[in-house]
């Protein structure tokens, strides 16, 4: 199976840049005798925290945080969007949205240039794989910050932008915080996806979808605890972005085999599989899809649905989404 599914065309929805990590793995190919680019160590160890601190600690406390600014150049972007490329097409990924809001890029280059960089990469992958971006807004950084980067983010969608990503902290950032901020967005065509239900529980997703709009839901995976936001999320094909290794990583589920990720299928909740964070989690979208398809004993055709699942909610024009289902659900060679 993982070798099917490796063949297998593929989309994938939830995927970070991981600036900071990629930039000190490439400056680490740049100047492999330079010591001071050491291998990043945990400075904490993220067990020992829960929640969001959990993921703060992965992401953050450890040296991947101390790269230069001067590393921070649009050759440098252009070639971690490569990479990052690079690894999809090397999947069979067809389309990826990749999402980008590190504060340090966004401030040293600003935010056009930024993406400027990023869709060079993007326009010398194709046609071998497909790709927009999605402008992660930090709640953490507040409301005002968030206006002014959807602004800039609304006027780069000539630069591939297709849409805004409201992540960080649930508990302590309510989405109230955030509503015209994702009002400008919607307001100039950009798609909404809200991480919820993640570290909180099934209100918050609830609130993403009134109160903020979102068409799709980062993980989302707390609603398995209220029926009613299952039967909705089905009506109204509020799709969810699964990151299965993530929510094991972050203790969100004791095992792969105890995910809700069937429960939420047999619901008939439009889920998609994703690997969220993939240099961090060290995994990709084939190790994800194989890993839940042994963990939840799932068919080739459940797999092909996540695929089909994941073209349908793409931030793309109609048109564009129906012929990136046509060629994921295409039946893959006999084997
Ligand atoms: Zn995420």
């Amino acid at each position: 199976m993982p070798h099917l599914i490796r063949t297998l065309p593929k989309v994938e929805l939830h995927l970070h840049l991981e600036t900071s990590l990629r930039l000190r793995r490439l400056l680490g190919q740049q100047h492999p005798d330079d010591p001071t680019i050491a291998d990043p160590h945990l400075i904490a160890d993220p067990g020992a925290f829960t929640g969001y601190d959990r993921l703060r600690r992965l992401r953050y406390a450890n040296r991947a945080g101390r790269i230069p600014d001067e590393a921070y150049t649009t050759e440098n972007i252009t070639r971690i969007t490569a990479d990052l490329l690079a690894a999809a097409a090397a999947d069979n990924v067809r389309y990826v949205e990749i999402r980008v809001g590190g504060r340090r890029g966004f401030t040293t280059l600003g935010v056009r240039p930024m993406l400027e960089a990023m869709a060079e990469a993007a326009a010398a992958a194709e046609p071998g794989v497909h790709s927009a971006f999605l402008v992660t807004v930090v709640r953490e950084r507040g409301p005002e910050e968030a206006e002014a980067i959807v602004t800039e983010a609304a006027a780069c969608r000539d630069l591939r932008v297709v849409g805004i990503d409201l992540a960080g902290d649930e508990a302590n950032y309510p989405p109230a915080m955030f509503m015209r901020a994702v009002d400008k967005a919607r307001a100039a065509g950009l798609g909404i996806t809200v991480h919820a239900g993640e570290f909180t529980g099934p209100t918050s997703i609830w609130i993403a979808i009134h109160q903020l709009g979102a068409q799709r839901i980062g993980h989302g995976i707390r609603a398995v605890e209220d029926p009613d936001l299952l039967a909705y999320l089905r009506e109204h094909q509020v799709t969810l972005e699964i990151c299965p290794t993530s929510n094991l990583r972050l203790g969100l589920v004791p095992s792969l085999a105890d995910h809700p990720l069937r429960t939420l299928l047999k619901a008939g909740v439009p889920v998609t599989v994703n690997s969220d964070d993939p240099m961090l989690l060290k995994t990709d979208l084939t190790k994800e899809l194989t890993a839940v398809q042994a963990a939840l004993g799932l068919s080739l055709e459940t797999v092909t649905g996540l695929m089909r699942h994941a073209a349908n909610a793409a931030f793309l024009p109609e048109a564009a989404r129906q012929s990136l289902e046509q060629e994921v659900t295409q039946t893959p060679a006999a084997s």
